[in-house]
């Protein structure tokens, strides 16, 4: 369906929990985060009528994202499930990558199409003081490289100033086969409100100094806003999101379903619809299929943050 804009809205992002085993900075406050009640939670058949009236009207794409969604039990169930539904074209996931080794069998045999892997430094110390939890940034590569040889991974970086000198060696992963590196502006919203932005084209100049080739490619990748680079000497891609400074809205494709399932047309704006409250007042699939063709007539021209107002939201609850 195309909304008002003209623009062919064909994915759907969908948040299976708040809940997160890390604290980015940029996303979750470090302590007294509040958490909404499992009872709360879209269930998964509910995330599955959700996405047949999404199909109905021309959203043919799923994105599973959170919180981190690998901390939910059974998502390779609902992969599984929404790959069976008629018409589904992908389900990818967004994750930290710390459980993905363990469900990588799981996630595949359900027919997961590609992942993304959350990775903003390489370097223990940095990993530690942006994700506040002692983890280690080698097992997630070591994680990015095992499920390369079986899809498609592409590793998304914040963009913060304390990390300028891990740009290269993050980029530096995308020399692997099967392996994308996309560097995404912090976007004002919940935590990321308080810190000034750095634009991807700064980004840009250093990696031009390892790698004067790389040019821009137009040929189409993945569902989203990034524009992507490629060099002879990498053998993926590199992908810059301007969530702020090139305002990527004109090709906006996409809704974005909460945890508790509030249909957001726009990531900027906390305005919805209550999916999860028609459902369980005995919504049909007619009347699910009317509230997504209103959420995407809904949709604003562009977000709002240049205008100093973002979500109130912190990013685990909308669905980053
Ligand atoms: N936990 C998973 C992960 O980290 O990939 C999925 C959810 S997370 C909210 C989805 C994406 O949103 C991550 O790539 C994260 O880096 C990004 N994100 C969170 N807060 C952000 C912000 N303020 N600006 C830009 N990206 C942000
Ligand atoms: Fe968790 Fe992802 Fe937010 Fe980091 S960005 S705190 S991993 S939900």
């Amino acid at each position: 369906m195309t909304d008002q804009y003209g623009r062919q809205v064909r994915y759907l992002r969908i948040s299976l929990t708040d809940r997160c085993n890390l604290r980015c900075r940029y996303c979750m406050p470090e302590q007294g985060v509040d958490l909404c009640a499992h009872a709360d939670l879209l269930r998964y058949e509910e995330i599955v009528a959700i996405a047949r009236a999404a199909l109905d009207c021309g959203i043919d794409t799923f994105k599973l994202t959170g919180g981190e969604p690998l901390v939910r039990r059974g998502v390779p169930v609902l992969v599984a499930a929404l790959k069976a539904l008629p018409g589904t074209r992908q389900v990818t996931l967004t994750t930290n990558g710390l459980l993905l080794g363990d469900q990588l069998d799981a996630l595949v045999a359900a027919g997961l199409d590609a992942v993304n892997v959350s990775l903003d430094t390489l370097d223990e110390t940095q990993y530690h003081t942006l994700t506040r939890r002692a983890f280690a940034p080698g097992a997630v590569v070591d994680t990015v490289r095992a499920a390369a040889r079986r899809l498609p991974v592409k590793i998304n970086a914040v963009l913060l100033p304390e990390t300028a000198d891990q740009w290269l060696p993050l980029a530096r992963l995308a020399a692997d086969p099967g392996v994308d590196v996309r560097f995404i502006e912090q976007m004002p919203i919940g935590k990321g409100e308080a810190d000034p932005g750095l634009a991807g084209d700064k980004v840009l100049a250093v990696l031009r100094q390892a790698w004067p080739d790389l040019a821009p490619c137009h040929e189409p990748r993945g569902n989203g806003p990034a524009h992507y680079y490629k060099s002879a000497g990498l053998t993926g891609r590199i992908g810059f999101i301007d969530a702020v400074s090139h305002r990527f809205c004109a090709s906006c494709n996409r809704l974005r379903l909460t945890c508790t399932g509030m249909l957001r047309p726009c990531l900027c704006y906390d305005d919805g619809t209550d999916l999860r409250a028609l459902l369980r007042g005995g919504a049909g699939p007619d009347e699910l299929k009317k509230a997504v063709e209103q959420a995407i007539a809904a949709k604003p021209e562009g977000h709002c943050f240049g205008a100093g107002h973002g979500s109130r939201q912190t990013m685990n609850r909308i669905g980053g």
